[in-house]
């Protein structure tokens, strides 16, 4: 008899739906009820063809299948005899895992990094100097009437945001959803989220600190030039009374603002912008956070070593230095010796200096799916599916956290993320003839 598993959380995108009905009869998957593609595919695909079930350790060049005992005893062997590992990925699995896999960098004297660096790096180190005023996704759907999203395309990375948090949903304050809200959406193109705004506002590349610092005049009351980064003075004045006349502004921004132009800069700048307003009204601001638990690792990561992202640990304490201990930039320097890739797929990712390094170097990937970066491996180790076969902790793109909930077991021996972490690093401690 099928069975229908209620508030199901998808595991897919920082907006961590956690509304979805999954349909499932013995351990398998007949029916995803969500409104969003992406997270269905995330659930329906769990037996996809490149799904991992053995591992597997590299021998002469060629794959060997091993035992898991022998695919953690080889890892363990690598990350003990490196002498700067670096530990990478961790933004699509559970915290518990999270906090083992920094406990294991920290034993090794290695570095732990994962995907922020890549995208929303830039934010963190630009809240970290200005400080941000923001709230949780739930009083953005109960109290906003001025959208904003910012170098970003949620229509198609984050299927649902719209729809369950800002624009279209009823709220406490908003009882007329859509009808009591404005959606402005600022972009170097068109999108599927522009052709829903009222006002779409069309930047040239690399010109958003221009724009931002245009709209921090404006509201000042200064004349603006005849246009600024391809937006007429006119508009940008028009937006920014628009924001003054508003009871509350959310803003919302993606990669089209840390990762271009003047990045961290950029995102200083829209701070100041949100801290300017606040002399006219209520605005907040948010980073539109990928992978589903990308802010998780944020968070256990700055909880446990009082840094958020590229920990180095090499020198016996947590230091912190984006750009020297950032994954990216310590592979294409050839910094490390060693590398532990965990739910990620730097090969497919990273510019072409460091995935040159990382094919030098032994490498251990642990995933549920083939990827390049399994392709390169010296050791592959298959996991669990968090959020789908496992349950564990994940935070929202707001720092909510939230349990994700197990719906189906996992292939015959393949273990969590966290299984995997707490025998490596049990392996690590008995090489060094440090017990616990
Ligand atoms: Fe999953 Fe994101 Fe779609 Fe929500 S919006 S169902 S979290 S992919």
């Amino acid at each position: 008899m099928p069975t229908v598993i209620t508030d199901v959380v998808c595991p897919y995108c920082g907006c961590l739906c956690d509304d979805l009905e999954i349909v499932v009869e013995g351990n398998k998957i007949l029916e995803v009820r969500s409104n969003c593609e992406l997270g269905a595919e995330k659930f329906l695909h769990v037996n996809a063809p490149t799904r991992l079930k053995t591992p597997k350790i590299r021998v002469n060049g060629e794959f060997r299948e091993v035992s898991v005992e022998e695919a953690v005893q080889k890892a363990a062997e690598i990350l003990v005899n490196a002498k700067k590992p670096l530990s990478y990925g961790w933004s699509t699995t559970e915290c518990e895992a999270i906090g083992l896999g920094i406990e294991l960098a920290e034993e090794v004297g290695g570095i732990i990094d994962d995907t922020s660096s890549v995208c929303h790096g830039p934010t963190i180190i630009a809240l970290q100097e200005i400080g941000i005023s923001t709230c949780t996704l739930g009083e953005v759907k109960n109290r906003a009437d001025l959208i904003i999203y910012w170098g970003c395309n949620p229509m198609q990375a984050h299927p649902r945001h719209l729809s369950r948090y800002t624009f279209f949903p009823r709220g406490f304050f908003r009882g007329k959803g859509q009808e009591e809200r404005t959606l402005v959406v600022v972009d170097v193109r068109a999108t599927e989220t522009s052709r829903l705004a009222k006002q779409f506002i069309q930047v040239k590349p690399n010109c958003d600190y221009e724009v931002v610092s245009a709209l921090r005049m404006a509201i000042k009351g200064h004349k603006l030039p005849y246009e600024v980064g391809g937006v007429p003075g006119e508009k940008i004045e028009e937006i920014a009374s628009l924001m003054k006349k508003s009871k509350f502004i959310a803003i919302f921004f993606g990669l089209g603002m840390t990762m271009s132009g003047a990045k961290h800069r950029n995102v200083d700048n829209i701070l100041l912008l949100v801290r300017d307003l606040h002399q006219f009204t209520k605005c907040v601001i948010m980073p539109m956070r990928g992978h589903y638990n990308v802010a998780g690792f944020n968070e256990v990561c700055t909880w446990q070593t009082g840094f958020p992202y590229a920990v180095d640990f090499s020198r016996g304490y947590p230091r912190y230095n984006p750009g020297e201990t950032t994954a990216a930039d310590l592979l294409a320097r050839g910094d490390v010796d060693a590398a532990l890739i965990v739910a990620s797929d730097p090969v497919a990712h990273f510019p072409k200096d460091s995935t040159r390094h990382l094919m030098k170097i032994p490498v251990i990937a642990i995933d549920a799916y083939e990827s390049l970066t399994t392709e390169i491996a010296t050791v592959v180790i298959p996991a669990a599916i968090a959020g789908v076969e496992v349950e564990g902790t994940a935070y929202r793109m707001d720092h909510v956290p939230i349990r994700l909930r197990k719906v189906l077991n996992p292939p015959h021996g393949v273990l969590s993320d966290r299984e995997i972490m707490a025998r490596i690093l049990e392996k690590v401690r008995e090489l060094k003839g440090r017990t616990q």
